[in-house]
């Protein structure tokens, strides 16, 4: 059996790997795609002492890092069950089952898709998901905010301090947002707000250069001119394969504490598919440090 299997290979996953294998301990980390997010992001600015790479290329760097330590790499394989027993028991869609003392769950999350046509087209090209990281290209010019439940309304609110103007559509009639965000909105100058907005396209040649909606009232379709949608429908947690075994919240985000334990002892998680207040390269990465720590501790404990 393994030590410490670390299931997911994104920046939470290959930290974690790294920080168990320095313990000298049997090591293993199983991936469906190794990389992670980051393999769909392009300019990176916010991972701090590197002013600017590119998604591929950390993730190149990810396993360069991984690869100089004796850790089995077994990638392009999916989990499909946890379950506790002697061991640790994790069960790939391959049928091979793998056993370990801890387990590090990493599996990440992935942004909803509103799905129109345009929006896979024209992504890293106009169509971003994370404020945070996207937010300062587009400086001075006019996005769209898709989606008007807190993570809209807080995208909406940090981007009109940055961009010339932004644009809410929501679905709805009304904001689902907290009132103190929709207050804060609302007393911002360069920002206007549609409900009832039915995203249809997001148009544009080799980037953005505008959306299409329909007004769900009186059904008519508007095109607006801009050069940037930010998607905030929602950030989904990996983590439906684990069904009832691990506490998770109402969102499907596994439940950790500050070692990174699960409810389950030997079972640790780190990065996006855990409750973390935050999602990011940097904040992952530290997490996965935090449970492989927190699964050192628990080994030699036990
Ligand atoms: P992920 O990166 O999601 O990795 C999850 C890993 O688990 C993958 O290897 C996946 O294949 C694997 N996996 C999933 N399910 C299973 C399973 N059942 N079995 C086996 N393996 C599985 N953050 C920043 O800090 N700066 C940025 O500029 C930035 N830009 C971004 C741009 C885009 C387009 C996106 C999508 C995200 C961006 N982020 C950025 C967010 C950042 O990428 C994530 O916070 C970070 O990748 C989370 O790392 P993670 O390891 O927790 O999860």
């Amino acid at each position: 059996p393994f030590d410490v299997l670390v299931v997911g290979g994104g920046p939470a996953g290959a930290s974690a790997a790294v920080y168990a294998a320095r313990k000298g301990i049997r090591t293993g980390i199983v991936a469906e795609r190794f990389g992670g997010q980051i393999m769909d992001t392009m300019g990176i600015e916010n991972f701090i002492s590197t002013k600017y790479t590119e998604g591929p290329k950390l993730a190149a760097s990810l396993e360069e890092h991984v690869k100089e330590y004796d850790i089995d790499v077994m990638n392009l394989q999916r989990a499909k069950r946890l379950e506790k027993k002697d061991f640790i028991e994790l069960e790939l869609e391959n049928g091979a089952v793998l056993k370990s003392k801890a387990v590090i769950l990493s599996t990440g999350a992935r942004w909803r898709n509103v799905g129109v046509p345009g929006e896979a087209e024209f992504k890293n090209k106009g169509v971003a998901y994370c404020p945070h990281c996207d937010g300062p290209l587009f400086a001075g010019k006019h996005v769209a905010v898709i989606g008007g439940g807190n993570s809209g309304i807080e995208a909406a609110i940090d981007l009109a301090g940055i961009v010339k103007h932004v644009t809410v559509l929501e679905y709805n009639s009304e904001l689902k947002a907290d009132v103190v965000l929709q207050e804060r909105l609302y007393s911002l100058p360069n920002v206007t707000v549609l409900k009832n907005a039915l995203t249809k396209e997001i148009t544009g040649t080799d980037k953005v250069n505008g959306i299409s909606y329909m007004d769900r009232e009186t059904e008519e379709v508007h095109h607006i001119e801009l050069q940037g949608v930010f998607i905030q429908i929602g950030l989904v947690p990996n983590t439906d394969w684990l069904g009832e075994t691990i506490e998770r919240t109402r969102m499907g985000e596994i439940v950790v504490d500050k070692h990174g334990a699960t409810n389950i002892p030997g079972v640790f998680a780190a990065g996006d598919c855990t409750d973390s207040a935050y999602k990011q390269i940097i904040i992952s990465m530290g997490s996965g440090a935090t449970a492989a720590l927190g699964a050192f501790d628990y080994l030699i404990r036990n």
